[in-house]
């Protein structure tokens, strides 16, 4: 009887896992599974305790779903990518695999590790397959008219609706159960040796059917509300199923079905259309990554941009992190970030504004920082609305549009309901000068424990367009 291994890594589910299908196909074969920990590269790569914990929560329900379909999954801990390759050739020799089953990870240090466990393994006699999982559609399908990497979104978004509305992309079911006896115990899932930061599980309830759960709900009602309340922080407007999206307890193929069976008009112009354009942004930045892999190594994808003259103020940047710069939209963005590990899209543009914009702050520190602090860090995202932010990257905006963050609380956030919620010192402001409470404070003779902004937004400006009209000179 032949042998196959599934290596789970983010793809956290059962439901519409490519690989875990293709390894069940042959009836006859036994099926088994393996995660291997390595916490010593997600300090690496700034995972987020919160994000560990997340997975690890999860995990113990693959394990469950999987052994309710006959497939026993095995759990390792070693340091790092290295040692996962040499622990999963050890593993195959052991359990005499014939064939091992991943989805891909497009990361460029994920794509090194698989591309040296591809060597070993068929070295060793073992067929290997891999498959494109956590995107819609496969990076490189699609492309411009002369086979290049869109560099634009909207061209980009075009031609891959057009791709979408020609062949959807096939969503599985779970595979059938096995007739393989399990044994009496299951392998112990031991704790992560990682930091471990508690999430609130009412909000991000981990495992698969929470997802699947959350996604039809969404995709019911709220995602025609999505357009006009998808930029409000204050409103609870958007899905929160980028963990589950980051780690794989979900995938997009799913999000696009499921979205299709309650509003089938979604591919065509109209309010569902919005939230897939979310999902399209996703796929966008993970074709990025592929077709160009410096954005992996801390490389902007603007080469002119790596002149720019960064500043380097530890204070500003402690009080950017801590949520003390004296902005309130700003500060309030940070300190949801700093304590549930998720921030709004709208507060994400805008923090992230701040750094770059306002404090001239490297943005790879901020972009490691919200990494470190994320419960749905994910590189390409994340990098991708970083770069974006920092006129770095693939934004057809030019770099001299700058987020006032001032007039973006008084738009996205106009009586400052959000803001009440992060920052309790400001409970006697008036809604009216929420935005501005040192304003207020001075002209009302009151005394505010909140820091006064840390600098004043027109002259950082100024400094900001300096800094990058010098960098654009220089190259
Ligand atoms: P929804 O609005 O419901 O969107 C649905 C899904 O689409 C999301 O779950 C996500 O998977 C995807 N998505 C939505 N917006 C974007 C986008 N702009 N780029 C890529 N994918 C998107 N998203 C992450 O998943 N991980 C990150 O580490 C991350 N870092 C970011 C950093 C910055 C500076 C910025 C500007 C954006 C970042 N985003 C990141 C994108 C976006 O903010 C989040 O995906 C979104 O806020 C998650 O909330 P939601 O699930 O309710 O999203």
């Amino acid at each position: 009887m032949a042998t196959h291994l599934v290596w789970l890594r983010n793809d956290l589910r059962i439901n519409d896992n490519s690989a875990l299908w293709a390894a069940c196909r042959q009836r006859e074969a036994e099926v088994i599974a393996l995660f291997i920990a390595t916490p010593q590269q997600w300090h690496q790569h700034d995972m987020s305790p919160r994000q560990a914990d997340y997975i690890w929560h999860s995990l113990q329900l693959v394990q469950q779903a999987l052994a309710a379909k006959g497939i026993v999954m095995h759990y390792y801990q070693c340091a790092d990518f290295s040692a996962s390759v040499d622990y999963l050739a050890s593993f195959c020799a052991e359990h005499q695999v014939d064939a091992l089953f991943y989805n891909y990870q497009y990361e460029f240090n994920e794509r090194e590790r698989d591309a040296a466990a591809g060597r070993q393994l068929m070295q060793q006699g073992i067929r290997v397959q891999g498959f494109d999982d956590s995107v819609l559609l496969p990076p490189g399908s699609v492309q411009t008219g002369s086979q290049k990497m869109y560099k634009v979104f909207t061209p980009f978004s075009k031609a891959y609706l057009q791709r979408l509305r020609a062949a959807l992309p096939e969503c599985l079911p779970a595979p059938a159960a096995r007739a393989t006896a399990l044994p009496e115990t299951l392998p112990a899932l031991a704790p992560f040796d990682y930091p471990r930061a508690a999430f609130d599980h009412q909000q991000f309830p981990p495992g698969e059917a929470a997802a699947l759960q959350r996604l039809r709900a969404f995709c019911r009602q709220p995602v025609l509300d999505y357009p006009e309340q998808r930029d409000l922080p204050a409103l609870d407007g958007t899905s929160r199923l980028s963990v589950c999206l980051a780690t794989g307890t979900l995938s997009p193929r799913q999000c696009l079905h499921r979205l299709l069976r309650e509003q089938p008009q979604a591919l065509e112009e109209g309010r569902a259309s919005v939230w897939l354009n979310e999902l399209i942004w996703r796929d966008f930045y993970r074709h990025l990554l592929v077709a160009f892999p410096a954005l992996c190594k801390n490389q902007p994808f603007m080469p002119w941009t790596k002149k720019v003259a960064w500043q380097d103020n530890p204070d500003h940047f402690a009080a950017w992190q801590q949520g003390k710069t004296g902005y309130p939209i700003v500060d309030a963005a940070m300190r949801q970030m700093n304590r549930t590990g998720w921030m709004h899209n709208r507060l994400r543009m805008i923090s992230a504004s701040f750094l770059v914009k306002d404090l001239q702050i490297n943005w790879q520190r901020g972009e490691r920082y919200f990494m470190s602090q994320l419960i749905d860090g994910d590189l390409a995202a994340n990098n991708g609305g970083w770069q974006w932010t920092a006129s770095t990257g693939t934004d057809a905006a030019p770099w001299f549009r700058i987020f006032n963050p001032t007039t973006q609380g008084e738009r996205f956030d106009k009586q400052g309901q959000f803001i009440r919620r992060w920052l309790p010192e400001l409970a006697n402001v008036p809604d009216s000068a929420i935005h501005d409470p040192h304003g207020w404070a001075k002209k009302n003779n009151q005394r505010l424990d909140y820091p006064a902004p840390i600098v004043e937004h027109k002259a950082a400006r100024q400094k900001t367009l300096a800094i990058f009209e010098a960098a654009r000179n220089a190259s």
